[in-house]
């Protein structure tokens, strides 16, 4: 799949800025959480979708119920070939993996607090 694929709508790549370095297409429109959001029209109706997931369901299946994991670690990509389809669980090893400091119990936590001994 190329930047610009006719498949998806003109409006969609207009918000799509190329990045020639490392090759990610960053998402320059509306977002949240992190991951940007596309007003898209499914069965007649309109619905906000994450543009990441509709660029890799392009190139691959992606199931609803599993995520998408950034391999350029930019949630803001939509590149397809950055995009890795995964599970809920791996997609979360994966996190943790990369961030080692925001596991359980360390300062800049994010998890759930782990239990204290009794
Ligand atoms: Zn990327």
């Amino acid at each position: 799949m190329n930047w610009g694929d006719p498949r998806l709508p003109q409006r969609f790549w207009d918000k799509v800025h190329p990045e020639p370095n490392s090759g990610c297409w960053i998402w320059t429109a509306a977002s949240s959480w992190g991951y940007g959001q596309f007003g898209w029209k499914r069965d007649g109706e309109q619905i906000l979708v994450r543009p990441h997931r509709l660029t890799v369901a392009l190139v691959v299946d992606l199931p609803s119920n599993m995520t998408v994991d950034h391999r350029c670690e930019n949630t803001l990509c939509v590149n397809p070939h950055h995009c890795l389809v995964v599970s809920h669980v791996t997609n979360a090893k994966l996190f943790w993996a990369r961030h080692p400091e925001r596991s359980a119990g360390s300062p800049g936590a994010v998890g759930r607090p782990r239990r204290r001994a009794a």
